[in-house]
């Protein structure tokens, strides 16, 4: 069976792009006459993005609470709280403006405006079956590449599951990359971000699911991602844009990950960690796996002067570090892809809970 791939459907980019927003929207309010949903990252509120956005006084403008990544439970409440604005119209467009907790709060939310159910019922492939209204990506934070990925993730508390919606409609129907909105991130937070496209991108070219386009685009992410990461600094003018089209094309070879996101996966359902940090953290226990590019990453960890404390698994008890080692291990596709069909005998309980305490 082949696999028929879509990509985003239209990109704009450029220092600037975003004054262009507003004529992107009054299209969108010609074809249908229901109100814009904006999705903003938290650290928005009270800040001059929000006053710089075309909203009308019939839209919503919604703060996501990022402090913990999405969960089931936190989608479906935003959920609610859309369809009431709504009153049975579908909206014009849902812009979501942040890094990927915000974007893929705007793409899960979506789904279900169209679908039937909870959050928790399209974790999976392919489950979506309706069509999501139009959705807009505006990143203020690159590199988990949820602008051109067709998953949008969330966290499964009761199951203990970080599973995303993956499924065609998913995905953003545009997107807009503005290098100036990323000027103001931190620089900690800014790496462990756009690292995450490195990450991707590199346990997608060492697997063996494979295919030309994506090796193609995770080949030319990684090299832009060295380019950035191991220059004197990340957050250039220059390195912003070119950190911008990295997530971008690192989004669209997305799906076939290896072994450093079902570790990192563990850490942010059980400590609750940031997805970026979280692979960070994944990848320092992995020299063994992947030694090229775990070396690469020591060094730019060093160049860009990053933090990573040790011992951030210190003092669990055997539940917790249990918890840790199935979180990671039901992620069977990605390990499989590294580690081929037999990954349970490497990557044993024993194994796998001595890499969480190396952390
Ligand atoms: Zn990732």
């Amino acid at each position: 069976m082949f696999r028929n791939a879509k990509n985003v459907g239209y990109y704009m980019i450029g220092k600037g792009s975003l004054l262009q927003l507003d004529d992107m929207l009054q299209k969108r309010r010609l074809l249908v006459k229901g109100p814009a949903i904006f999705f903003l990252d938290h650290f928005f509120q009270n800040r001059d993005l929000s006053a710089r956005l075309p909203v009308e006084d019939s839209d919503l403008v919604l703060y996501v609470d990022t402090t913990d990544e999405p969960t089931t439970h936190g989608v479906d409440a935003i959920t609610e709280q859309v369809k009431e604005h709504l009153h049975g119209k579908l909206p014009c467009a849902m812009l979501a403006f942040g890094g990927g907790s915000t974007m893929d709060t705007c793409k899960c939310v979506a789904n279900l405006l169209t679908n039937p159910g909870k959050s928790e019922d399209y974790q999976g492939w392919e489950l979506v079956k309706n069509p999501a209204p139009y959705k807009i990506a505006v990143p203020t934070l690159s590199g988990t590449g949820s602008e051109t990925s067709r998953t949008g993730i969330v966290c499964n508390e009761a199951k203990n599951l970080k599973l995303g919606m993956n499924s065609d409609f998913t995905m953003f129907d545009q997107v807009l990359l503005d290098p100036d909105l990323t000027a103001s991130v931190p620089r900690n937070q800014y790496f462990y971000t756009g690292i995450d496209t490195y990450m991707h991108c590199f346990e997608s070219i060492t697997g063996s699911y494979r295919n030309a386009v994506v090796d193609a685009l995770s080949e030319k992410a990684i090299d832009l991602c060295k380019r950035i990461f191991l220059s004197d600094d990340m957050m250039s003018d220059d390195n912003r844009e070119l950190m911008m089209i990295a997530s971008f094309l690192g989004g669209m070879a997305a799906g076939f990950v290896g072994t450093v996101h079902p570790i990192s996966a563990g850490l942010s359902m059980v400590l609750h960690m940031h997805h970026g940090l979280a692979n960070c953290y994944a990848l320092s226990v992995q020299e063994d796996i992947y030694p090229e590019y775990y070396r690469d990453f020591m060094t730019m960890i060093q160049r860009q002067h990053i933090d990573l404390p040790s011992g951030i698994c210190k003092g669990l008890n055997d539940d917790e570090l249990t918890a840790l080692y199935e979180a990671s291990i039901v992620h069977e596709k990605p390990l499989a892809n590294r580690l081929g069909p037999d990954f349970k005998k490497i990557f044993t309980q024993e194994n796998v809970i001595a890499r969480f305490q190396k952390m």
